[in-house]
């Protein structure tokens, strides 16, 4: 597979390296050099979801790894299912949350990080990453024990919630985290920095694995093949997904499906009040506010890093720009959408909610919808249980890191504090 950054096109890297680079010369995403189509949908739908995925992945990375590799990779994981939920009877959710750490981002996390153990070998590396709540944990469960791996994971203070902090903040062992004073975007920049900073780079052999990482989208692609092959065949050739979007890797992921020939008819870009995307797609203008805090916390992003990715499906001509439309949705109804979905016996944390609004107010006569259910409803129990009024029971999972301490460090949004933090931990 090869793979050109976006910023600098003239830097080509294969599968192996974009996988431990992460981002490219200059802050530049990573795009593939090439997306195959694929004319054999309908067999692809005929699989399960760990042949499907490896032979789409097979497909995709080439001759870097072997088949069997790749197999093996799969297999340990996605050891779980994303099961298509009826809702009604045109509008689904896929669960996306049944892994160990309750979201989608267990599917990425888990693949990068099976896939960097196979191909880093016995080198030592370090993984830096940022989270807005649910890379954190998919990344530490995905890493934790793993031999020569070591993992810093930074999170804004205060603003996520305390589950979400517990399910990664107490493992310990190769797993650091810092909660940093400053929001998401500043730890965003922190990792950054670090990249850009080349001596540190080499000295604490740093990797990244937040979602501008490419291995994380590929194993995100594999999901859109498993919604449909669940969705009844008659109606295959006329669905709509909505995506409740932060840094917009899960719908770069999506549209990398339909480059590759998933029939997908239209995707619609949903946000919380931090709707950059939305406003972009209505009227041509890239114009960020501050970010602000809401109750879908996972996309509090006002500048998300993988928008240039889905820049690229356009210019290079792969997706007409028709099949995207934005839409954002404020708090308000983000709580109505939750008391519809209950209404209807569906209960739903604030993420998919936003989605599910989102594809209500779009969807056209006649077309199957999909909205991504990318939390586990008792990761936002608070916030659920005061919208619905009714108790959430913890899944094992949660409960289980419940009780337990957090270990993190506090940093201010300073490069050089955070420098001199990874220095001491892991020269
Ligand atoms: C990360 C996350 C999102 C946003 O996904 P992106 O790929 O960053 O757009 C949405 N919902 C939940 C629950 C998340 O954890």
């Amino acid at each position: 597979m090869e793979l050109f950054n976006l910023k600098e096109t003239s830097q080509r890297v294969n599968f192996a390296e974009a996988l431990q680079k992460g981002l490219g010369n200059n802050q530049g995403l990573f795009f593939p050099a090439e997306i195959p189509k694929f004319d054999d949908i309908d067999a692809l739908l005929d699989m399960d979801l760990v042949t499907r995925s490896s032979t789409i992945l097979k497909r995709v990375i080439g001759d870097e790894l072997s088949e069997q590799d790749i197999q093996n990779i799969v297999s340990k994981a996605f050891t779980f299912p994303a099961p298509l939920a009826k809702v009604d009877d045109n509008t689904y959710c896929l669960e996306l949350f049944h892994g160990p750490t309750l979201a989608f981002k267990d599917f990425g996390g888990r693949f990068m990080a099976q896939c960097l153990a196979k191909i880093a070998g016995d080198r030592p590396i370090t993984i830096l990453t940022a989270t807005s709540g649910d890379t954190g944990a998919a990344v530490a469960h995905a890493f934790y024990g793993l031999a020569n791996i070591q993992v810093v994971i930074l999170y804004p203070k205060g603003k996520i919630s305390l589950l979400q902090e517990k399910l990664f903040a107490t493992l310990g062992g190769n797993i650091r985290t810092v909660a940093i004073n400053g929001d998401f975007d500043q730890c965003q920049a922190l990792v950054k920095a670090s990249f850009d900073d080349q001596q540190l780079r080499d000295d604490i052999h740093l990797n990244s694995a937040n979602s501008i990482n490419i291995s994380r989208l590929l194993a995100q692609v594999c999901y859109y093949f498993e919604a449909f092959a669940q969705v009844p065949a008659e109606k295959r050739d006329n669905v709509v997904i909505s995506i409740p979007s932060g840094n917009f890797g899960n719908l770069t992921a999506g549209m990398l499906a339909t480059t590759m020939g998933l029939p997908v008819k239209h995707f619609v870009a949903a946000t919380n009040s931090n709707d950059t995307v939305p406003r972009y797609l209505k009227t041509g203008e890239w114009d960020p506010n501050a970010t602000v805090a809401t109750m879908s916390n996972a996309m509090d992003v006002s500048q998300p890093n993988n928008w240039p990715r889905i820049e690229a499906l356009f210019e290079y001509g792969y997706l007409d720009k028709a099949i995207l439309t934005g839409q954002g949705v404020d708090e308000e109804y983000t709580q109505l959408a939750m008391k519809q979905l209950a209404q209807i016996g569906y209960i739903s944390e604030p993420h998919a909610a936003v989605a599910y609004k989102a594809l209500c107010s779009q969807i056209e006569e006649g077309q199957t919808g999909i909205f991504l259910g990318t939390a586990h409803p008792a990761k936002f129990k608070e916030s659920v249980e005061n919208v619905l009024g009714q108790p959430i029971s913890l899944p094992q999972p949660l409960a289980d890191c419940a009780g337990k301490e957090i270990l993190s460090s506090e940093l201010d949004a300073d490069f050089s504090q955070l420098k001199a933090y990874l220095y001491k931990e892991l020269k």
